[in-house]
């Protein structure tokens, strides 16, 4: 059981600067209560298992108990200074491998199962040898849920009689599909949605500003669903909007934008509704000399809506979008509504 293995080169998370000290998690005092007190008796239950809604911070808390488990500064929980708690912030301690969906080869998307292959080559095969640097070596499967049936079968022996220095964490937000028999193996700890003052706790510790309560809704607790709508989706519809406001609907936009528009109507009507009411308010700064308070970085797309709309066409938008949610809220057919909100006749 010598270090003789070569290092595998394998895909890593590469999550730069997560905060591994506990402090950095928002909310989840039971479940932080729980790992703080095992790390600190030694009595940490060696196959865990996290479950609770997707995006509030089980695998964060998973990477904070493994920076825990490999902390040189002792079991009071990760200093979060020390080189292997730097290391794991980094997502570069060789000794936590994390197990999720890989992409397929040739294509940017990912697999929807984890499979046993991989089970093999990225579980059984490193947990036959110890840990290169630190007591542990941890393994954090993420999404669990994702293990097809022969994979949770291939880990099963492993999470009943896992060597001594071998650490699991499996993190799934849905447990219909993991076997009853790898079940039985995990010690649960159950992780919950965030309370609105927590939502709001996080905002503020994220730099978040000015988010508005539709869209802290529709995040329903879960801090990561709040980053998903701000960023990726998010972005996408605030270029819609900003089109709408510069542009309108019109005879020459209506064909490109309202196939959107409609899309946007069904999936989240609020979160347009709300998103409009920030670009409109940061456009009429603008258009009575200020900047733009939230939306600097598209002051010339705002700048845009200024020119098209003017200070009185901005006034009575905002009017109307001030009536929309309490008109979403009486069932107005959506659609409809945002027609409305944004034709320029
Ligand atoms: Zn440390």
């Amino acid at each position: 059981m010598a270090r003789k293995r070569e290092r595998q080169e394998e895909p890593q998370v590469v999550r730069r600067n997560l905060e591994v000290r506990f402090e950095g998690l928002v909310g989840q005092a039971a479940a932080l209560r729980f790992l703080r007190k095992a790390l600190q008796k030694g009595v940490l239950p060696q196959v865990l298992l996290f479950s609770g809604p997707r995006g509030v911070g089980k695998a964060t808390a998973a990477m904070m108990t493994a920076a825990g488990l490999l902390c040189e500064k002792g079991n009071q929980g990760p200093c979060g200074e020390c080189l292997p708690c730097r290391k794991v912030s980094r997502g570069i301690h060789p000794d936590v491998r994390e197990v999720g969906l890989e992409l397929v080869e040739g294509s940017g998307k990912a697999r929807t199962q984890i499979v046993v292959e991989q089970v093999r080559t990225q579980v059984l095969q490193p947990l036959a040898l110890p840990p290169y640097e630190g007591r542990r070596l941890v393994f954090l499967i993420d999404p669990a849920e994702a293990l097809n049936a022969n994979a949770q079968n291939a880990l099963l022996r492993s999470l009943e009689e896992p060597p001594s220095y071998a650490q699991f964490f499996l993190i799934a937000s849905n447990l219909s599909s993991l076997l009853p028999t790898v079940r039985s193996r995990c010690h649960e700890v159950v992780f919950s949605s965030l309370d609105p003052g927590e939502m709001r706790a996080f905002c503020e510790r994220a730099g978040l500003e000015g988010i508005e309560e539709p869209a802290l809704a529709a995040a329903g607790g879960s801090p990561g669903q709040l980053l998903a709508l701000q960023g990726g989706e998010g972005a996408a519809r605030r270029e819609v909007v900003l089109r709408l406001l510069s542009e309108g609907l019109n005879l020459s936009s209506y064909p490109s934008l309202h196939p959107i528009l409609e899309t946007l109507a069904k999936e989240n009507p609020r979160e347009v509704v709300s998103m409009a009411v920030g670009l409109v308010r940061d456009a009429a700064r603008i258009a009575s000399g200020g900047e733009p308070l939230r939306h600097r970085d598209v002051a010339a797309h705002l700048r845009a809506a200024v020119a098209a709309r003017g200070a009185a066409g901005l006034d009575e938008l905002a009017e109307r979008l001030a009536q929309a949610p309490a008109q979403l809220a009486h069932n107005v057919n959506p659609r409809l509504l945002l027609d409305r909100l944004f034709l320029v006749p």
